[in-house]
């Protein structure tokens, strides 16, 4: 039987509804306009692309947002320097840095830089470390993402076995612990498989919920993938199609059409995971606004 499509980006659209209206409330209740800065350094095209869509999306919600541009040769300190600056803008309640950064560029140096309290992608150690814990204030955006599709779409993890491959620090690492923390949303048995993992599919068989987070185009098959499981695709891959005007085609960390054959729910790529991104840095930067006038949530 044909898997059921997960719409993200349906969702991702309710989500980014929910956004406005209670950007809307702030605004009318308390004067306040979240606002969110980007920082993209250097003028990698697919990074353009994410950081316009982004401030689209913040457009749309009635987010403030400025897109900061740095010519690629930039220097670290230079990007430092701009961090701690948005660090004291009461404008900005969000800071994003656009990875990847160039070479020169150490990125945890310069994420390590964001204040805790504005980092809306949930990358600064202190914010993992608070996932960790079971007290998270940002989640990063992607895992947040994964974990509001499976909620929104009834396929709750709890007491199930969920297999994330990949340990990224951006993506599996954080997306395993928001999983498998005893809250709601969450509370699943957790397995994380990686490029040292012997016998993958042993292991992603036994899944009930399959993430797929490697960055390996069209990796997870169906022999690796158990009967019913909800496959969740968070990889975006570009393959050589000559067949398209730009010489590419965007895939996922899944054969798709395949595993659709054996899966019971599955998110495609484009339209899956991709969208619930910038809706959950969208619902960070709100709720970073909405802490900054309720110190109760701090
Ligand atoms: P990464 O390259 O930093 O990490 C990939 C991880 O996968 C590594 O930990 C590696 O150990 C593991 N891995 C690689 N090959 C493997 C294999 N054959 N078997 C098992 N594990 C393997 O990548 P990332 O930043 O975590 O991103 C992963 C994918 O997700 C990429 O395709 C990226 O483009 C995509 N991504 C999508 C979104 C989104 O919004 N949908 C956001 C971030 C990343």
């Amino acid at each position: 039987m044909a898997a059921e499509v997960i719409n993200g980006t349906g969702i991702a659209k309710q989500v980014r509804g929910e956004v406005a209206e209670q950007v809307a409330d702030l605004k009318s209740q308390h004067n306040l306009v979240p606002g969110l800065a980007v920082i993209l350094v250097g003028d990698d095209p697919a990074s353009a692309v994410y950081v316009r869509n982004k401030g689209r999306a913040c457009d749309e919600a009635g987010i403030f947002s400025e897109t900061f541009n740095l010519p690629a040769e930039t220097s670290e300190d230079d990007v430092v320097e701009l961090v701690n600056q948005l660090n004291g803008d009461a404008r900005f309640h969000g800071i994003l840095v656009q990875l990847p950064l160039p070479d020169q560029i150490n990125e945890k140096t310069v994420l390590y830089a964001i204040d805790p309290n504005k980092d809306v992608d949930g990358l600064h150690p202190f914010n993992l470390g608070r996932l960790v814990g079971g007290d998270p204030i940002f989640v990063p955006c992607t895992p947040a993402g994964v974990q509001e599709i499976l909620v929104r779409t009834g396929h709750d993890p709890s007491g199930k076995h969920v297999v994330v491959c990949g340990r990224s620090n951006i993506v599996g690492k954080p997306v395993a612990m928001l999983l498998l923390q005893k809250m709601k949303g969450a509370n699943a048995t957790v397995s994380i498989c990686h490029t040292g993992t012997a016998d993958l599919g042993k292991i992603t068989r036994q899944a009930d919920i399959l993430i797929a987070a490697a960055g390996r185009a069209e990796f997870i098959t169906p022999d690796m993938v158990k009967e019913g499981a909800v496959v969740i695709d968070v990889g975006i891959n570009r393959v050589d199609d000559e067949s398209r005007k730009n010489g590419y085609r965007l895939t996922g960390d899944v054969d798709y059409v395949r595993v659709s054959e054996v899966a019971s729910a599955i998110t495609p790529v484009p339209g899956g995971v991709g969208p619930m991104t910038i809706a959950m840095l969208l619902k960070n930067t709100l709720a970073s606004a909405l802490r900054s006038v309720d110190s109760k949530l701090r």
